[in-house]
């Protein structure tokens, strides 16, 4: 058997029982085992990690293990380096709305299957998002983020964080249903699908191609305004 002993940093504590954090936790293991393996063996899963430092050396996830490493683990800087393409598990359905309200593309669905998962990760290069540390410690996901606040709006100020994303919200462009992009149209192309105070009131639409919803600057929209400028 061998040993090593592994310290995490900041938000990666999150992840340990509480007598583990900030102190060098000793884990033994046979031969050949790979740094992820580790860590990911201790409850922190991959898509988190950044820096690896092995005894005051750069490693990386890949290095295999020795013994007596002592090993450093840092949290993924903030910020994103791919397009900021979501995909939420199913017990994040408000934060997809929400994200989806600030001009995210977002997938959403309560019924994914792991493998489906897994391809659309795969085919969209999307970032995952789930409070699922199993699921994050997939293979398959390279990108991913697991909030740890359980309320949404809270999740969401995690999510702008983390990818540093304030400079890409572009309120009211996405369809909450669907997520596809909003198009403008005439009052008059709409005109008969509209309830009388709404028709009386408003003048600007804006609608989804695919699923017809039409949308415009009620008052669900001067509450989300009051919500991007708090995290603008
Ligand atoms: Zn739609």
């Amino acid at each position: 058997m061998s040993t090593a002993y592994f310290r995490f940093l900041e938000r990666l504590n999150d992840f340990l029982p509480g007598d583990q954090r900030e102190n060098f936790i000793r884990v033994e293991f046979r031969g050949g085992q790979s740094i992820k393996h580790l860590v990911e063996s201790l409850g922190v899963p991959h898509p988190e990690i950044g820096r690896v430092q092995i005894n005051s050396w750069e490693g990386s996830l890949d290095t295999i293990a020795g013994d007596g490493d002592q090993v450093e683990v840092h949290p993924i800087q903030d910020g994103c380096l791919i397009e900021p393409r979501f995909l939420l598990d199913n017990h994040l359905g408000r934060l997809a709305a929400y994200l989806r309200m600030l001009g995210f593309d977002c997938l959403y669905r309560n019924d994914y299957e792991d493998q489906e998962l897994a391809e659309t990760l795969r085919r969209d290069e999307r970032i995952l998002l789930t409070r699922d540390r199993r699921l994050l410690m997939r293979k398959v996901v390279v990108h991913g983020y697991c909030p740890r606040s359980l309320d949404s709006l809270e999740q969401l100020a995690e999510v702008i964080r983390r990818f540093d994303l304030r400079k890409r919200i572009a309120p009211f462009h996405r369809c909450l249903r669907c997520n596809h992009p909003l198009e403008s149209v005439a009052k008059e192309a709409v005109l008969e699908r509209l309830e009388p105070l709404t028709k009386r009131y408003f003048d600007e639409f804006q609608f989804c191609p695919d699923c017809k919803q039409i949308y415009w600057k009620g008052s669900h929209y001067e509450r989300m305004q009051a919500l991007v400028e708090k995290l603008t």
